[in-house]
């Protein structure tokens, strides 16, 4: 075992401190990271909190980690020693369901083993990327290509492969309309991504205020929801909707926005039950859908097109003591648009 540093939320109810985690003696096919830097994910927050149920305390959160390999197992091949890599939402999962074999394994049928506030198959409890040290099993880290910064590269093991993934499966490119609605950690990843992947992009945000940085990230439209009779204004406009906030939303206007055939998937995920009227699905063979991260084949899939397409995320770098700042800031969407913490600042 080794002593790490490390970001620690003792309860739900304590402020966030520094002080020490164990991590354990690199495995054969383990590799040691040094943790250079950690994203701020919204889901952070929420579980830090304690808002989706029980979690597991002491926790160190985070789950958009980038750094260097310091060790490596006598059996790894993936990964050397001075490789930059990343981990993403989750550390391992049972290699064997149909999901997994099939290169879902964020979908693991036996539930994959969650970075942070999960516990590996043996019980061990897992602690995340708020700290200097991470050890993973290879087949769960990264590789973070030359071409993106790591502190740009963090975010986008999670926020990056939380829009990539769905843009992906339902096929935006070339002559297709895609509309994002939101503009935070997710949205403005998710416009990079679409611009990227050469798609017509349209950003749907409660007003303009973010459309100077929005058409920068390359969106080619940008419309303010907050203001009466924008959706009415873009019926039947757009293939797919990926909808990154947690707000409640009128699903019906929305879903009017779609062509014949389009899709509106979330990604953000609102505390209360949504409603919508079937009508507004059946009256255009309209899908509405949801989607989860991505698999790991993905996710490095994401990471090279990024790097060849010179996307990182827009952050904004803080310190350890910072973080608890950061959480309330995030709440209230104040942040362009990502907050990354420097692990060097920790103890
Ligand atoms: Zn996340
Ligand atoms: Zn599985």
């Amino acid at each position: 075992m080794t002593t790490v540093a490390a970001i620690i939320k003792p309860t739900a109810d304590a402020p966030f401190e520094v002080g020490t985690i164990e991590r354990r003696a690199p495995r054969a096919n383990d590799v040691v990271i040094d943790v250079h830097y950690a994203g701020i994910c919204h889901s952070d927050i929420h579980q830090a909190r304690e808002e989706w149920g029980k979690a597991i305390f002491p926790m160190v959160p985070g789950h958009e980690i980038a750094g260097i390999v310091t060790e490596v197992g006598d059996a790894v091949t993936k990964h050397q020693v001075g490789d930059r890599v990343g981990i993403g939402c989750f550390v391992d999962s049972c290699r064997e369901c149909e999901n997994c074999l099939a290169g879902e394994d964020q979908f693991c049928l036996k539930g994959n083993v969650a970075t942070y506030n999960g516990r590996e198959y043996d019980g061990e409890p897992t602690y995340g990327g708020y700290s200097k040290q991470i050890v993973a099993d290879e087949n769960y880290v990264l590789s973070i290509p030359e071409g993106i910064e790591l502190d740009v590269a963090a975010p986008l093991l999670c926020a990056g492969i939380t829009t990539y993934s769905p843009l992906k499966h339902w096929g935006a490119g070339p002559g297709k309309q895609v509309a994002i609605v939101g503009m935070g950690g997710l949205g403005h990843m998710g416009v990079k991504i679409a611009h990227a992947l050469g798609a017509e992009v349209t950003v749907l945000s409660q007003t303009t205020s973010k459309e100077e940085d929005g058409k920068r990230f390359g969106a080619d439209h940008y419309y303010a929801t907050g203001e009466e009779g924008t959706l009415k204004s873009l019926r039947g406009r757009f293939d797919l909707i990926i909808n990154t906030v947690s707000a409640d939303l009128d699903i019906d206007a929305y879903l009017s926005t779609l062509k014949l055939n389009g899709s509106m998937v979330f990604v953000g995920l609102p505390e209360n039950t949504q409603q919508f009227r079937v009508f507004s699905l059946v009256g255009g063979r309209r899908s509405l859908a949801g989607s989860n991260i991505g698999g790991i084949r993905e996710t490095q899939e994401m990471l090279d097109f990024c790097a060849e397409h010179g996307i990182g995320s827009q952050i904004e770098l803080i310190g350890a003591d910072e973080v608890e700042g950061a959480y309330d800031r995030v709440v209230r969407s104040d942040v362009r648009y990502r907050f990354v913490i420097d692990t060097a600042t920790i103890g």
